[in-house]
């Protein structure tokens, strides 16, 4: 057997991945296999596996080879656990990896992509500290922060290899997974012609992938994004509601004010939703006070897709209609609230 290259994509899941980052990783992902499977280095050596984490992490693909790789449906989850994330990757270390012995010559040192947006909501060290002690030298992982949103101090911990991607617009992922293919390219490339170990990370644009001083401290942000969890009232099916953070100036010096204006509304499967969450908490409140827009359902074409019942449950409504909540099963007529009312947020 050919001493084969793994890949691993560890990618981050969690709801504030939802709408065109998630739209464009899923794309990006296909568009490097097309491209491997005409490259005859990477058809010879390269296996790729993708891992999942939100609030859960998951196996999506077990390792395979290029020919035979079938791009997955990425999933969306709840929560942001890096931890969870790597403990996934290390027990597929464990279980994919072919040792070095004397009869054989065992696997190149795997390559990960971890790509992460938000803030992790967990508590890390021990999987860090694991990491650290067994698996970081085996491997040769490349963590990338999608957007500046990310604890940089914590993705600095993993890994030398720290990299900003500003994910501005379409042309940028389009460009930023080009770059992965290449490097993915060079660097069978050469294991196969020199027959040595190590990793060729391609020339980079640098106002599209940044690399970070993982030495120097960085300010850890606020939530950029507000997650709902809603129901349509018609079929029953889940979908998120993204608002993004803004600020709006009134001119006067200090005087921000923050809100957060409606991205869309998303449909999500919830039975990969739930296999991701991680469902303990739902306890994180905010008033709608804060929140502009109120996108349409994206199932049902109900104008509103935010409503909430007495109940706490989020779901469409339409006007001067006889709503029924599909969560707990009350009907009523709804209007709009002048005061502003708390409702039940998603862990991001
Ligand atoms: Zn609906
Ligand atoms: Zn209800």
């Amino acid at each position: 057997m050919m001493r084969r290259l793994p890949v691993y994509f560890l990618i981050d899941v969690s709801e504030s991945m939802v709408g065109e980052p998630i739209e464009q990783v899923q794309d990006g992902i296909a568009t490097i296999i097309k491209e491997l499977k005409t490259d005859p280095y990477a058809l010879e050596t390269v296996w790729i596996s993708i891992i999942g984490f939100a609030g859960k992490s998951k196996v999506i693909t077990p390792l395979q080879d290029v020919i035979t790789f079938y791009p997955p449906k990425i999933p969306i989850g709840g929560g942001t656990s890096i931890a969870n994330g790597l403990k996934e990757l290390m027990k597929a270390f464990d279980t994919d990896l072919v040792k070095t012995t004397y009869e054989r010559k065992g696997d190149w040192k795997p390559i990960v992509f971890l790509f992460t947006d938000g803030i992790p909501t967990d508590e890390s060290t021990s999987a860090i500290e694991l990491w650290n002690s067994n698996y970081r030298t085996k491997s040769n992982l490349i963590i990338i922060s999608i957007g500046d949103n990310t604890n940089l101090n914590l993705l600095s911990k993993l890994s030398d290899q720290v990299l900003l991607f500003n994910n501005t617009n379409a042309n940028a992922y389009k460009e930023f997974f080009r770059w992965i293919t290449a490097s993915i390219k060079a660097t069978s490339e050469n294991i196969n012609n020199t027959s040595q170990e190590g990793i060729n990370l391609s020339k980079a644009n640098g106002h599209i992938i940044e690399k970070i001083d993982t030495a120097k401290q960085f300010e850890i942000p606020d939530d950029n994004y507000v997650v709902l969890n809603g129901k349509c009232s018609h079929n029953d099916k889940l979908y998120l509601i993204k608002f993004r953070r803004q600020f709006e100036d009134f001119g006067l010096m200090d005087l921000q004010s923050k809100f957060y204006k409606v991205d869309g509304a998303y449909k999500i499967d919830e039975i990969t939703y739930k296999e991701f969450s991680n469902h303990q908490d739902y306890l994180l409140k905010i008033s709608t006070d804060e929140l502009r827009g109120n996108p349409p359902c994206p199932y049902c074409g109900n104008r509103y897709a935010l409503a909430t019942c007495v109940c706490g449950g989020i779901h469409c409504i339409d006007d001067g209609v006889e709503n029924t909540c599909p969560w707990c099963g009350n009907s009523g007529f709804y209007g709009s609230s002048e005061s502003g009312f708390d409702i039940n947020r998603t862990l991001g």
